[in-house]
C-alpha cells in the first residue's frame, strides 16, 4: 500500500557561539551600554530583543515590568528593528511607545539590522533575558540569551517550550502577571539567578549550538543513504 505520511525528521535551530551575536565581548564593550542607551548601571536590568512584532507581546512585557517594578526597582530594555516582510511593525512600535508612556526607566530601542553587537552586550548587560512571545516558532533570542548565562523567562509556547525547562533554566509564563512575579522573584533571590542562568548556559551549549545542529544534519545525512529518499521530508524548527 502507498504511504502518504512521509517519515519527518524535525532538526531544531541553533545559534553560533563564535558570532558577532554570541562571542564573549569584553567588559567595556558591555559597560559602554548603559551610557550608549541612558541605562542606569545600579538598577537590575530586564531586556527582550524581538521584532515589534504583536506575537512577541512587547506590550505585556510593559505590562509585567509596570506591575514588577511597583515593588522592585528595575529597568526595561525593549530592542527591536523594523523587519522589511512585517508591514505592521511600526504600528506595533506605536503602541509599544504608547504604552511605555515615556516611563523613565523603559527604554524602547530601534536598532539597524548589523547591530549584533550591541545585542549581544544588552544581552549579557542584562539580569533577566524575557521573551513573552505568545506564538514562536524556535526563538533564537531564547538560546542568546541562555548562552550569555541568562535565566529566561519565556511566553508558554511554541519552540521556546524546548529551550526553557521551568523553574530549571528559567520560567515558562502564560501571563503579564506570571512574568512579573518570575521576574521579581528571580532579581530577589540572586543565587537561584545565578544558578538557573548556569544551567541554561549549559542546557544551550549541550543542545543548541551549531556544532549539534551540524552532527543532527550529518546523522540524517547518514541516514538517507539506507532509506528511500522520497519518503523523508526535512523541517527546521
Ligand atoms: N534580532 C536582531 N535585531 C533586532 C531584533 C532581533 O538582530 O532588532 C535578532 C535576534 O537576536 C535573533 C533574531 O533576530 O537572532 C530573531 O530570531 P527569533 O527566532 O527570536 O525571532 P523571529 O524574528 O525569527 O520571529
Amino acid at each position: 500500500m502507498l504511504n502518504l505520511c512521509p517519515t519527518q525528521y524535525i532538526i531544531p535551530s541553533s545559534i553560533d557561539p563564535l558570532s558577532e551575536k554570541n562571542c564573549p565581548l569584553p567588559d567595556h564593550e558591555i559597560d559602554n551600554i548603559y551610557s550608549e542607551f541612558g541605562l542606569d548601571p545600579q538598577l537590575p536590568l530586564i531586556t527582550q530583543v524581538s521584532r515589534y512584532d504583536r506575537f512577541k507581546d512587547p506590550v505585556g512585557v510593559i505590562e509585567a515590568y509596570k506591575l514588577a517594578s511597583k515593588l522592585t526597582p528595575m529597568q526595561l530594555v525593549l530592542a527591536g528593528g523594523g523587519a522589511s516582510d512585517d508591514p505592521e511593525g511600526e504600528a506595533v512600535l506605536n503602541e509599544v511607545k504608547q504604552a511605555s508612556n515615556g516611563a523613565s526607566n523603559i527604554h524602547v530601542l530601534l536598532l539597524p539590522a548589523d547591530a549584533n553587537r550591541t545585542i549581544n552586550a544588552l544581552q549579557r548587560a542584562s539580569d533577566i533575558i524575557l521573551q513573552k512571545s505568545i506564538r514562536e516558532g524556535f526563538g533564537l533570542t531564547v538560546s542568546e540569551g541562555m548562552w550569555k548565562g541568562k535565566p529566561v523567562i519565556g511566553g508558554d509556547t511554541g519552540g521556546i517550550r524546548l529551550q526553557v525547562i521551568d523553574h530549571y533554566t528559567g520560567f515558562l509564563v502564560r501571563t503579564p502577571e506570571g512574568a512579573a512575579l518570575r521576574t521579581r522573584y528571580l532579581l530577589h533571590r540572586r543565587d537561584k539567578l545565578e544558578e538557573m542562568g548556569m544551567r541554561a548556559k549549559r542546557f544551550v551549549r549541550e543542545n543548541f549550538l551549531i556544532t549539534r545542529h551540524l552532527r543532527e544534519y550529518l546523522t540524517l545525512m547518514l541516514g538517507l543513504t539506507n532509506e528511500n529518499v522520497e519518503r523523508i521530508t526535512v523541517g527546521n524548527v
